[in-house]
């Protein structure tokens, strides 16, 4: 099977062609992301109107590259995928109306798929991961644990109260000048700088429920930033790898956490899967590695460039779908708000 994905939920324009490996899994055949930053760096941030209209401009383009890529035609493709929500509506109108005339012309099922399935899954199209998994998936809009029981079957256990981390990179990022997007260039500030030079409060540490806080944490570096000023390139550094070294931790202790409430509705976990931009993370990655390490887990981290938005996560979901009969029909609206979580959260925690 193989699927043609389109991502344009945010201020990436991408797609890909993903086969299914006969012993499970998936094949890349291509994958082509065109980023907006360059139009975006500007404003310090993504556009909506900039964005949907940067989309409009390259799909056709960036599909056409997709099927050469993978040296295909249309014709060939199983089914079309294309993230139908959550995000910014130009853009999704853009990808899914894209999806949906292709589907119709070619005759293909069309697979209208969860942006955020598709980063909750893409660990199984690196790993063949088996359900249920314990997923923190942390990205610029999202920061949950959920326990991911099956294709669309997926149990929230704890979210953000307030900022998103990668929202907090990015704004935190901003307070401190550095270039958009935040995250990556924080990251790299952060590499020549002392993670303990600054005791930022770990908002949330220690809490049973796994939730996070991520607010207080950007507010203390920018107070922290405002009463050192002028800053010189070693207190940005400073700055970023103290911001980073809590949001490390916050993120271990809360993923810990995530790991009791996971056993009350899936029993004991076998493996720990990152997911979403933020997961790119280096040191993230490395802290998360030790924490599996100790607690007997397989952790599945996709490589950076399969974290961070991209079409083959799309084109994967839709594999997994459409393999289990599942597909869409032309009426499928967009949908700017669209929860991960079928069931609720679970009333896990008494009264708390
Ligand atoms: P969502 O998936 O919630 O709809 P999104 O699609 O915009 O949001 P992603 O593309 O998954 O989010 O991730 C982008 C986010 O990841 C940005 O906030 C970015 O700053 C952050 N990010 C990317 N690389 C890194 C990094 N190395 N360190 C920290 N944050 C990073
Ligand atoms: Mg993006
Ligand atoms: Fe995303």
């Amino acid at each position: 099977m193989r699927i043609l994905g389109i991502e344009t939920t945010c201020d990436e324009t991408a797609a890909a062609v993903v086969a299914m490996k006969p012993e499970g899994g998936g094949q890349i055949l291509s994958n082509i992301v065109r980023s907006q930053i360059d139009e975006h760096a500007i404003f310090g941030g993504v556009v909506p109107e900039v964005a949907a209209r940067a989309h409009v401009e390259v799909l056709d383009g960036i599909i056409a590259q997709a099927l050469a890529t993978a040296r295909m035609s249309l014709s060939e493709v199983d089914g079309i995928a294309a993230a139908a929500g959550p995000g910014l509506i130009g853009g999704l109108l853009v990808g899914l109306t894209t999806a949906k005339t292709l589907a119709l012309v070619a005759h293909k099922p069309l697979l209208a798929i969860n942006h955020l399935e598709a980063h909750a899954l893409t660990a199984r199209l690196t790993d063949n991961v088996q359900f249920p998994y314990l997923l923190l998936l942390v990205s610029g809009g999202h920061t949950q644990l959920v326990a991911v029981m099956g294709v669309g079957d997926y149990i929230r256990l704890g979210t953000t109260l307030d900022d998103a981390i990668g929202e907090a990179f990015d704004k935190v990022a901003k307070t401190l000048g550095l270039p958009y997007p935040g995250g990556p260039a924080l990251e790299r500030m952060a590499q020549s700088g002392d993670p303990e030079a600054f005791a930022f409060p770990r908002p949330m540490m220690g809490r049973p429920v796994p939730d996070f806080s991520l607010s207080g944490l950007k507010t203390a570096v920018r107070l922290e930033a405002e009463r050192i000023a002028p800053l010189s390139e070693t207190a940005i550094a400073d700055l970023c790898a103290s911001f980073q070294a809590a949001v490390v931790d916050v993120v271990i202790d809360r993923t810990r956490a995530g790991l009791g409430a996971f056993r009350h509705v899936a029993g004991r976990a076998q493996a720990l899967v990152a997911a979403g931009g933020v997961a790119s993370n280096g040191a993230l990655r490395r802290a998360l590695a030790r924490f599996a390490a100790e607690s007997g887990l397989v952790l599945v981290v996709p490589p950076p460039a399969l974290c961070s938005d991209n079409g083959a996560m799309l084109a994967w979901a839709g594999i997994e779908r459409l393999n289990l009969g599942l597909g869409d029909d032309f009426t499928f609206a967009a949908r700017p708000r669209w929860p991960l979580d079928t069931r609720g959260t679970p009333a896990l925690y008494g009264k708390a």
